[in-house]
Parts: structure tokens; sequence; C-alpha cells
């Protein structure tokens, strides 16, 4: 059995919420609240909820953007949680990130060229002359040409910018790549066609990737196992497979049935949940999906259901679902 690339055990991320004239924490957003879960090498692993459900959160933990508040991230089996400094550069290497907006997050003053050549002079790898040669193979490998190299971020199309974006991510040859939502810009036939180059990179080059997502659609094709997230915690986690065709939980259930369905004479049935995401900073007793959902009984408003396995999922609800 492969040893996971990355193990996350009972991850928080706690931000205080500062108040009065003092600016004194008296709350705190509770954006990851307990989250555990691993990754193996080569395998997709797709992360699912609501915006402010802090799957964005938890991407930006594991990449070491931020500084968890408790619990632990193992990578390769090192625990990386509270690395800083010197020591997190390696782990810089080998864990990457591709943002939802390449525009925010690629220099808008420097050329593709210096965009591209930067990771390998932060990591001090390489002559001028052969960064260049690297510089020119990752635009190909991801589609673009040559000539790219002295234009700027501005001058290209939303999705040849994520391409430059997936192009920087894969520069220092890393292991574990955290797609933050790298499609939900763009339009839906140049989704597909960032997709297809994100599965073909993979089996290239073996990447494992945590793929951060709001629409269940755009995971079910190219996640090995899917986590979906509510409020701060996985509520439920099983293979892409069985995720999409025999949810357990309520609000997965709710998050299938919202898929559009091509054809308009077939029948569905829809399980609408309303009303929106609680607020992380005082979310709701016992289950916190509980004011949303169609199944709620009085044990819910009490008591916080943990993970347990049904059948090949894991789920957090306390219906008999076996
Ligand atoms: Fe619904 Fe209760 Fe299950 Fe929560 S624990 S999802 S409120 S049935």
């Amino acid at each position: 059995m492969t040893d996971p690339i990355l193990k996350v055990s009972n991850l928080k991320m706690h931000f205080p919420v500062k108040e009065g004239i003092l600016l004194r924490a008296q709350k705190f957003n509770r954006a990851v609240d307990g989250v555990s879960f691993e990754i193996n090498p080569g395998e997709t692993m797709g992360l699912v909820g609501e915006s402010g459900c802090g799957k964005s959160t938890l991407g930006r933990c594991i990449a070491r953007l931020y500084s968890p508040t408790d619990g632990k991230i193992e990578f390769e089996g090192t625990d990386i949680t509270h690395l800083r400094g010197k020591k997190l550069l390696p782990i810089r290497q080998h864990i990457q990130m591709i943002f939802q907006d390449p525009m925010e997050s690629l220099n808008a003053r420097h050329t593709v060229g210096d965009i591209l050549e930067e990771p390998f002079i932060i990591h001090r790898m390489g002559e001028k002359a052969e960064r260049a040669t690297r510089v020119r193979k990752l635009l190909d490998i991801v589609g673009l040409p040559s000539r790219s190299v002295t234009r700027y971020p501005f001058e290209f199309s939303g999705g040849q910018r994520q391409r430059i974006g997936i192009a920087r991510s894969i520069a220092l040859n890393p292991k574990l790549v955290i797609c933050d939502e790298p499609v939900s810009a763009l339009d839906v036939s140049i989704q597909s066609q960032i997709l297809n180059l994100l599965v073909d990179l993979q089996q290239e080059f073996n990447l494992a990737y945590l793929f951060i997502a709001h629409d269940l659609a755009v995971v079910k094709h190219i996640s090995d196992r899917i986590a979906i997230m509510y409020l701060g915690n996985i509520v439920e986690e099983a293979t892409g497979e069985s995720t999409y065709h025999k949810p357990r939980h309520p609000y997965t259930r709710s998050l299938i049935s919202a898929i559009p369905v091509p054809d308009p004479h077939k029948q569905v049935n829809r399980e609408v949940i309303t009303g929106d995401v609680p607020s992380p900073i005082s979310p709701p007793s016992g289950c916190h999906f509980h004011p949303r959902c169609p199944n709620v009984m009085d044990k819910c408003k009490a008591d916080s259901p943990t993970l347990r396995r049904v059948a090949d999922h894991q789920v957090a609800c306390h219906l008999d679902l076996d």
C-alpha cells in the first residue's frame, strides 16, 4: 500500500476577529475547524463546498501560506505544520498552488518570461541561459508559443493567463498542486481545455492534486475521491463516482441535485436547500447544517456528528444511512 503524500490531521484555522476600541480579539472566525484527510501520490482529491465553507483557507494552510491554529500537516511523512523561513523553502518547491484569478497572482508589471523565471531564481536553479531554456519548455508544455516570454499578462485571454499560472506552478517539478477554483472564472468551453491540460500534466509528472471547487460538476470527472466541506468541516468523503451516484449526506444530495441536466425532458428530483451558509464566527449548535437540513431531528440541534463509515463513504450525519 502506498504511503500518502499528504496527511492532514484535525487541522484548525481560526482567525481572530478584533472588535472594540482596543481591537481585542473577542471572537474567532473558525474557517477550518478540525479537518482530517489524506492524498496519495498521483491522486486527485476534489474539495467541494459553497463560498465561505473554508475550502480555500484549508488549501492555503496546506501550502503554508497560513500558519494553522492547531492540528498537523504531514508532507511525505514530515511534519510541516509549523515550519518557517528557510525551512519552508523545500516545501514550497514540492507544494504549489494554482489560483482562481491568474491576473491577481501574476505580477502585471513583469513579462511572462520574468514570471516563469522567478521560481528558478528564488530556488537558485540554473544559469541564465539554462533558465531561459526551461521557461520556453514550460510554455511549450502548457500550449503557449515561446514568443510569449516578452509579453505581459494583460495581453493574454483568461484561459491563456491560467496556462501561465499553471506553467509557473509546475516549474519546480512539484509533487502536490493545490488547484484553488482554477476554472471558475473561465468560459465553459475554456474550462474543459484547462481541465484536460491538468489531467495531461498529472499523467506526465505524476502530480497529486487537491482540486478545490464550489461546483461538483467540475470535479466529478477528474477526482479519484471527493470531500464535501461545510462550515469548516468535511461532512462526506467518497470516490468521485460514488459521491455522484450515491450521495449520503443531505448536503451532498442537495449539491448533486443542483447540477444542471442537459436533457430538458429528464425528470429530476431536486433536493433544494434554502438560506446561506451561516457565519463561521458563530456557527449553529450541534450539526452546523441543521438550520438548512430537510431531515433535521431534535438530536441534530444538540449533538455534533463525527465522520463514520457508511458503506464506502465517510459521512458526518445522525441519520440512519446504512
Ligand atoms: Fe441533517 Fe441531522 Fe444529518 Fe445534520 S446530522 S445533516 S441536521 S440529519
